[in-house]
């Protein structure tokens, strides 16, 4: 047995799975991967819709359970142990998935015509959110020594993005800039902590653009093709597991060849 797999203090079944924005798209997926692995696994989410998406993975044999959650909202994430009970004590794996990408009619808006609640908002969820729930989840994952934190970023943190807006690359860039320093950070305590970055994923926030915008996407993307959430997921599985245990400070592109450093 590796030293990695000793320092993890068990199987899947002792490591506790969060993630954010689980109700549906990548973070539904993300939920279900990692429940068929044998996580017990917690979908927060704002929707209701989350209390369905965990009703569906514990059909199929998974051990869930939903809660409603704001990750902007400080409070709430300061009461999750409360909140979680007896699932807290073996919380080790956190997935900051949760995040948003406003529009109008299908297409970003221009830096000019931002209004100071939206920016902040975008910021506040996708940004401000990861690092409260990390900071919340950091003392739990020391205390046993062996953590995962997974950040949800995009290929939109790398490149300017013709269909996001200005705030949300702005906001992944420093997600993925918060998760380096973390991962510097938390070396030492057994926690890994990496960015995955996804191209054009099938998706209702990417269903949601405008008409040829996904269209026109896919012309650069090698692979032919957006991706599937479940393509999303087996990548943060894999982080989030022994098998990964030597990555941390690092960023997955999961695009299809669209973004190639
Ligand atoms: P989605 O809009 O389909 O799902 C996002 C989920 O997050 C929703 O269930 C939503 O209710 C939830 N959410 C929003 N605000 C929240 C909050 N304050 N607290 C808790 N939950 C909240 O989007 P998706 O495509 O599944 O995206 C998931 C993540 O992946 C996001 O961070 C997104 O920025 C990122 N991403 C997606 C793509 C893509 O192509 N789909 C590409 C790059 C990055």
């Amino acid at each position: 047995m590796s030293e990695a797999t000793e320092n993890s203090g068990g199987g899947a079944a002792d490591h506790v799975a969060l993630v954010t924005g689980a109700a549906r798209g990548l973070g539904a997926a993300i939920a279900a991967r990692l429940a068929a692995a044998g996580h017990p696994v917690v979908l927060a989410d704002v929707l209701d819709g989350v209390e369905d998406t965990a009703a569906r993975l514990r059909d199929a044999g998974g051990e869930a359970r939903a809660i409603r959650l704001d990750v902007a909202d400080a409070a709430a994430v300061a009461a999750l142990p409360e909140t979680l009970g007896a699932w807290w004590e073996r919380l080790a794996i956190l997935v900051n998935n949760a995040g948003v990408s406003p529009k109008v009619d299908g297409r970003k808006r221009p830096v000019e015509e931002i209004p100071l609640e939206e920016w902040n908002r975008v910021l506040a969820v996708n940004l401000t959110g990861p690092f409260l729930l990390s900071q919340r989840c950091i003392p739990v994952m020391r205390a046993r020594g062996w953590g995962r934190i997974v950040m949800m970023t995009s290929q939109a943190a790398h490149v300017p993005s013709s269909i996001t807006g200005a705030y949300y690359g702005a906001s992944k860039a420093g997600l993925m800039g918060f998760a380096r320093n973390l991962a510097a950070e938390l070396g030492r305590d057994g926690i890994t902590v990496n960015s995955v970055a996804p191209g054009r994923i099938m998706s209702d926030m990417v269903a949601g653009a405008a008409p040829g915008m996904n269209e026109a996407f896919l012309a650069r993307i090698p692979l032919g093709r957006l991706g599937e959430p479940a393509e999303v997921a087996e990548v943060v599985a894999f982080l989030a597991s022994d098998a990964a245990a030597y990555l941390t400070g690092t960023t997955i592109d999961v695009g299809g060849g669209s973004y190639m450093p």
